[in-house]
């Protein structure tokens, strides 16, 4: 039996965007998963908050919803329990309008953890931050956690920061990446740091590269207004791929408090080989989606869908990054990320190096070198690939087989989602998992350059075949250095 939660204490979390996308896939479902566990004390309080009118009784209905489309196996007394904590109350942040009515329904419970989680445009984080300032709403006990994207360089990220600075204090900010509060990425440190075995393996003597892919196999859909904006560059690897390439790359911190660690990842965005034009050129490959099958189907390119014939908005990104530090000299790290790709993958591969010298003669078959698999997406789990005897072969035969390092199986648990660690984690304040203001800054800090040389390219993004690996140029990209992708297990 897995180890119950200890519950909460009392809370106030104040969603913004409550009737989104967001809070209707992830953040409720994830809050009633901490129900039925008894994890949500007396006094636990969730105010959705958003420009719509509705009644309480309006909001739950739709929170049912919402529920009841996300979780498979539903308890309905622990649904009734959980729906009975919402209140609603409409604000249009836009307006400065219905303050007041959030100010009264928070009145009174000053002394209990006060978290706001602004689920909603960007372009909201300030003047949401200014109004809770202006109404007193802030408390010695608040927190705030802001979702991607935070700025859309290193300048609008300073500037974000700053407006949320003037309210919260940085203790009291949570800049959510939801990639880290995944099963396996927690599971990624427990490997690294509660056992001896793999730490003096990790570094240049006996890894030979690291490659990390984020793939998709979904397009823009309705987004591709949004997304035109951004590109893959900055929605996903300034954030998702560097937090995971931090994880991968780090010092060992002296302990799991929220500043070790996050001194840790400082380092390695810090130690990110900053990229010349020339660099950008070479170790870069930014691609867009044309026409072709995906998921079963015929499907539109990306400047169909846009709308919009000229855009030069990458939607595939890949990158050869060098950290220039003692452990991981001459190490490439490979990262990979697009929309309409082959498979939806998200992945970290560890690749060590060959053998120094086999024992075996070349009848035993190929010796391949080992290789640690942890896989976030769409299946959660680690795998260690290593050589054994052929089991049953009465001469010497090598094969290659996965070490399974997945136990929710085998420990009959459900795999919690992200969000649900997250949202408790913010609640009892630890940021363990949350990216802190410097870390941000430092990541557009090596991003904004290739941003910059990008911009400046009269060339479009290199075109590539829906439900393809992206670009030729991408192979390439590794290929030329002796390597290759790791597709083949998809
Ligand atoms: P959404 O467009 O579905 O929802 C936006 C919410 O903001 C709605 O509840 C809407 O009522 C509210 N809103 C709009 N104008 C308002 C106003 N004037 N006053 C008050 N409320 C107003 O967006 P979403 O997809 O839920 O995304 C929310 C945030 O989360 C964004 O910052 C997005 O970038 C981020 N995010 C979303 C996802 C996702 O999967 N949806 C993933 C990662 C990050």
């Amino acid at each position: 039996m897995p180890n119950r939660p200890a519950q909460s204490d009392p809370f106030d979390l104040v969603v913004f965007g409550g009737t989104g996308d967001l809070a209707h896939r992830k953040l409720l479902p994830s809050l009633y998963h901490r129900e039925p566990v008894g994890q949500l004390g007396e006094g636990a309080r969730i105010i959705a908050v958003s420009r719509r009118p509705l009644s309480d009784d309006e909001y739950r209905d739709w929170a049912r919803k919402a529920i009841c489309e996300h979780v498979a196996d539903i308890d309905q007394d622990a649904l009734e329990r959980f729906l009975a904590r919402i209140q609603y109350v409409s604000v249009d942040v836009a307006q400065n309008t219905g303050w007041e009515t959030l100010e009264q329904t928070l009145a009174g419970r000053e002394g209990v953890v006060r978290a706001f989680y602004l689920s909603v445009s960007p372009d909201f984080f300030g003047p949401i931050c200014s109004s809770l300032g202006e109404h007193n709403l802030v408390t010695e006990k608040s927190r705030v956690t802001i979702e991607k994207p935070i700025g859309k360089n290193g300048k609008s990220a300073h500037t974000v920061n700053e407006t949320i600075g003037s309210v919260f204090k940085e203790h009291q900010i949570f800049r959510i990446d939801h990639y880290l509060g995944k099963e396996t990425v927690q599971n990624l440190m427990a490997l690294r740091f509660a056992n001896v075995l793999f730490e003096p393996l990790w570094n240049a003597a006996h890894i030979d590269h690291v490659q990390i892919t984020v793939a998709e196999t979904l397009g823009v859909e309705g987004r591709a207004g949004y997304y035109d904006t951004a590109g893959a560059l900055r929605d996903m690897v300034q954030n998702h791929l560097l937090q995971l390439l931090c994880l991968v790359a780090m010092e060992p911190p002296e302990s799991m408090a929220p500043d070790s660690v996050r001194d840790e990842k400082l380092k390695v965005l810090k130690a990110l080989h900053p990229m010349s034009a020339e660099m950008v050129e070479r170790n870069t490959v930014r691609g867009q989606y044309r026409a072709g099958a995906s998921a079963g189907g015929a499907v539109k390119g990306y400047l169909d869908e846009l709308g919009h014939p000229d855009s030069h908005t990458e939607t595939f990104v890949a990158a050869k990054v060098d950290i220039q530090s003692w452990r991981w000299a001459n190490v490439p790290f490979y990262l990979r990320t697009g929309k309409r790709l082959a498979a939806r993958v998200s992945e970290i591969t560890i690749q060590f190096k060959d053998l120094p010298h086999s024992i075996f003669l070349p009848g035993a078959g190929r010796i391949a070198a080992n290789k640690l698999v942890i896989r976030l997406q769409p299946d959660e789990g680690v795998k260690m690939q290593v050589m054994i005897k052929d089991p049953g072969s009465s001469s010497m035969r090598l094969r290659e087989v996965p070490l399974d390092m997945t136990f929710a199986e085998a420990f009959n648990v459900r795999q919690p989602d992200a969000y649900e660690r997250l949202i408790m984690d913010m609640i009892r304040g630890n940021q363990t998992l949350f990216m802190r203001r410097d870390e941000v800054e430092a990541a557009w800090k090596w991003i904004d350059p290739i941003l910059e040389h990008w911009s400046h390219l009269k060339e479009a993004p290199k075109p590539y075949t829906s439900g393809t690996w992206g670009p030729s140029a991408s192979i390439a990209l590794i290929e030329r250095d002796g390597r290759t992708w790791h597709d083949e297990s998809y």
